[in-house]
């Protein structure tokens, strides 16, 4: 890795870590080319490019409808 490129550094307010669920640990960690989330807590790291549509092109056809039943 280089040591040159700066990196900005942004908590997200109100996001829970998925690993140690602690609310108000999670940086956006946003350098010029990558931006990843990170936990102060228990280190947990997420690209945050996979969690949008990645970098490739996404397949038109594999698109899935993802539906929130709520329980009555
Ligand atoms: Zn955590």
């Amino acid at each position: 890795m280089t040591t040159s490129k700066p990196v900005k550094k942004r908590f997200i307010a109100g996001a829970k870590c998925p690993k140690c669920e602690l609310v108000d640990k999670i940086v956006l960690l946003t350098t010029e080319d990558d931006e990843h989330i990170e936990c102060v807590n228990c280190g947990y790291k997420e690209s945050k490019s996979d969690l949008d549509q990645g970098t490739g092109a996404p397949d038109p056809g594999d698109v899935q409808a993802v539906k929130f039943i709520e329980p009555q």
